[in-house]
């Protein structure tokens, strides 16, 4: 028995987690393809846990039609948008199976790579616990992105001394024990990629050529990517607070020897009023590192501050258990 549920032995239980915000086009493709995987993969249980974040489209119309004609289908719904990382954390919560898989719902993931992760978990000695994915190119996708993307994993890992992997994607399969540590992180501020990499275990990387999506349209903007990964430095290094407090240093000496020089040399030449327009460019320069260092000091806080009120990563606004309660309440009516 795990959480109630009593296990299919001796059945393996596989659970693949989607989290989907508008996916109507992409989902039901989706669904066509696990369901390909998973007779081929006839020796396991599988269960598929849909997380409908807050869609404004069909989505949740498609996951409550699909948990209807299926039973292996849990679906989540939240009470509005609260992002991918509460959606895979509701996944994970949500999910029972002894081999857990994360996936995207645009098929950019692709499903059929699962039975050689499984393989690769069941066989290779229980050398892994976790089989990770990496794209090696970022194919189809704008070049100023690729750019910008690449810059942050450099400066990513050269701040913190979590690793996170170049092209690294959420596409994963895990052993139960690897859900339960990343479950066991009680963080508010939740940056997947970073918790993955800080919890450990053995992992596989597999490489696999970027796929466009297969229907619909990236949720990430340039302006959000940017943000996700501010907080991604901010949550896994306070090298930005040392680097802070480094460069008020050094602006502490470089005043000293100035100070020296401009005694010596009014004590030498006189003072003639000059180097007025000098002082303003310094006074402004200076003024700008400190408004820069209390906005690194603000990220900080401002996330303190977050992690202090304790507030839920997600509220739920339906589950499939209520569509059993609805069906219930319509027959006893009838
Ligand atoms: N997603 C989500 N909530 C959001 C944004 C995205 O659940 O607020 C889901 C989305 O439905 C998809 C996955 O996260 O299944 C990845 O999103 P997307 O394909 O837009 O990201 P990209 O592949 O472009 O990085
Ligand atoms: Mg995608």
């Amino acid at each position: 028995m795990r959480n109630g549920i009593k296990e299919d032995w001796p059945f393996k239980r596989i659970s693949v987690i989607v989290p989907c915000y508008n996916e109507e086009e992409s989902l039901p493709i989706l669904y066509d393809e696990i369901c390909k995987v998973s007779e081929k993969l006839d020796a396991y249980r599988f269960e598929i846990v849909l997380i409908n974040d807050g869609s404004s489209d069909r989505t949740i119309e498609i996951m409550r039609k699909l948990a209807k004609e299926d039973e292996r289908i849990h679906y989540i719904s939240f009470s509005r948008n609260f992002g991918k990382e509460s959606a895979m954390l509701a996944g994970l919560r949500e999910s029972k199976g002894d081999y857990v898989a994360i996936l995207d719902a645009d098929m950019q993931d692709p499903p059929g790579i699962l039975p050689q992760m499984l393989e690769i978990l069941e066989n290779e000695e229980c050398q892994y616990d976790v089989v990770a994915t990496r794209r090696v190119d970022r194919k189809g996708e704008p070049l100023i992105r690729s750019f910008f993307a690449r810059c942050f994993y450099k400066l990513m890992n050269r701040m913190s001394e979590t690793e996170i992997v170049d092209g690294a994607r959420d596409f994963r399969l895990m052993r139960r024990k690897v859900v339960d540590a990343i479950l066991s992180v009680g963080e508010y501020n939740r940056f997947s990629k970073g918790i993955f990499s800080w919890v450990g275990f053995p992992t596989k990387w597999l490489e696999y050529e970027n796929k466009e999506r297969v229907a619909g349209e990236t949720k990430w903007s340039f302006w959000k990517l940017f943000l996700y990964s501010i907080s991604g430095i901010i949550d896994f290094s306070t090298k930005p607070l040392a680097m802070a407090s480094l460069t008020g240093t050094f602006f502490c000496v470089l005043a000293f020897v100035m100070m020296i020089f401009v005694i010596i040399r009014t004590v030498i030449w006189g003072d003639p009023v000059a180097g007025w327009p000098s002082l303003v460019c310094i006074i402004l320069f200076t003024s700008g590192i400190q408004l820069f260092s209390i906005g690194i000091l603000g990220q900080y806080l401002s996330r303190t501050y977050m992690e202090a009120k304790h507030r839920p990563s997600y509220l739920i606004r339906e589950t499939e258990k209520d569509l059993l309660s609805w069906k219930d309440e319509n027959t006893d009516a009838e």
